[in-house]
């Protein structure tokens, strides 16, 4: 492995890049070391049937303060502002416009008690009102937002992202992922590269599957979930912060691609929701940017049994329901995710346990001034996000830079 450097950075994700780049603009040497064979970690787009598929994140949320916005935009990359079609239900297929709007008033009632009155408890389903007919719904909702459907989450925690973001989502048609990964063009990577222990010792000492390295010191960027799971060997300064992870464990999320043979069947940038009276459906994005497409997104105890079943047949078979036997047939399968069985990552997005939402701080806690963790679970109010871990590796990096000797 390479000789000593300034800093060493431990996954290869939006936040790893981002600590990377910005270390590097001040002259320090880094080495971002990947476990996988790519860069990107979460960010991945993919090119299939002549498209650049988002696997991992692929809307700009809060796109008016979004940095990676800001970012894109500078390096030339065309982004698609449109208005996102998930709150649509084409043809209001098997639901009245009434009761949809019933549904929504419900969800926004939800959130509005999180912000306003949350539970005691802070579990978010404790908000809900009993018997409430739109539970499964908003169970739903939460569990594409949050990976995780409402009593697994924090309300407090919620709030804090909801409350920061906008109503701006906006998209890299060229692939979110591609352009994250570009960013990292030019660093210095080991790929395939796994870190198994991490010491502090003059400095940091790292052993990897591929040997040990030295470094001044280093920023870990993997998921709590993957940390909490002991996947790196750390000295017990770091027990709070290995606490904190599994505190906000990944929750899940998946899409599935399925290609139509006749894109003409529905409208461009059109979207269906598989069912509101149950929580565990899909939401159907149909030609996503006018492309020949459903992209099909299930979440939370849905999208873990579906890891293990068919998923594909699981999301022509709702569609079919919706749209007919013949707009079923015409669909071909071009790809699933399973995000929660990719072994360096382990799920989606973080959310909170209930009564841990104070957890992302303490993660984000310097363990020395030799080692500290960035990520997407270290944002305080845009986890879960690409750009809440690209700022946190920057603050990282910040804060990294401000430790060693110039
Ligand atoms: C289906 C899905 C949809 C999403 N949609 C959106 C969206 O629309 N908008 C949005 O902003 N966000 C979205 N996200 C979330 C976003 O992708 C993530 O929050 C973000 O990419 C996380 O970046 P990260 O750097 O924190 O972690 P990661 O991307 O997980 O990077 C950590 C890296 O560490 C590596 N690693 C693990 N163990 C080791 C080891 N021992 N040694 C070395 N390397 C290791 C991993 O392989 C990984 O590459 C989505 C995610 C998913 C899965």
């Amino acid at each position: 492995m390479a000789d000593q450097i300034d800093v060493a950075i431990v996954g290869g994700g939006a936040a790893g890049i981002a600590a990377a780049r910005h270390l590097a603009s001040l002259g320090r040497s880094v080495l971002i070391i990947e476990a996988l064979s790519r860069l990107g970690g979460r960010a991945h787009s993919v090119q299939l049937g002549g498209m650049t598929l988002d696997f991992g994140c692929g809307w700009l949320h809060s796109g008016e303060r979004n940095p990676l916005a800001a970012l894109a935009g500078a390096n030339g990359w065309t982004i698609d502002r449109s208005d996102a079609a998930w709150g649509d239900q084409l043809h209001d297929l098997h639901i009245t416009a009434a009761a949809q709007r019933d549904a929504w008033q419900a969800y926004e009632g939800f959130v509005h008690a999180l912000a306003t009155n949350a539970p005691q408890s802070d579990r978010a389903s404790d908000a809900i009102p009993g018997g409430d007919r739109w539970r499964p719904f908003i169970d739903g909702l939460s569990s594409f937002i949050n990976g995780v459907e409402t009593d697994g989450l924090s309300a407090r925690d919620f709030t804090s992202y909801d409350a920061a973001a906008s109503d701006n989502n906006w998209r890299l048609p060229g692939g979110y992922g591609a352009f994250i990964t570009s960013l990292g063009a030019g660093l210095p990577i080991a790929l395939d590269t796994r870190v198994t222990a991490i010491t502090e010792d003059n400095g940091v000492r790292l052993d990897t599957n591929r040997g040990t390295l030295r470094a001044s010191a280093a920023i870990v960027t993997l998921s709590t979930t993957v940390l909490a799971q002991g996947a790196i060997r750390f000295a017990p300064s770091a027990d709070d912060q290995l606490h904190a992870a599994a505190q906000l464990p990944l929750g899940l999320a998946n899409k599935l691609f399925l290609k139509m043979a006749d894109p003409d069947a529905v409208p461009p940038e059109s979207h269906l929701l598989g069912r509101f009276d149950q929580a565990g459906t899909g939401s159907y994005y149909l030609r996503p940017l006018g492309r020949p497409i459903v992209e099909c997104f299930v979440g939370g105890a849905e999208a873990r049994r579906l890891e293990d079943e068919d998923a594909t047949a699981f999301a022509i078979e709702e569609l079919g329901g919706l749209l007919g036997a013949d707009f079923a047939k015409a669909l071909s399968p071009l790809a699933v995710t399973r995000w929660g069985k990719e072994p360096t990552i382990l799920g989606s997005y973080s959310h909170a346990l209930p009564g841990q939402a104070d957890a992302r701080k303490v993660l984000a806690r310097p363990v020395s001034d030799h080692l500290i963790f960035a990520g997407e679970a270290c944002s305080p109010q845009d986890f879960s996000t690409a750009h809440g871990a690209w700022d946190s590796g920057i603050a990282a990096a910040r804060w990294i830079d401000r430790m060693l000797p110039p």
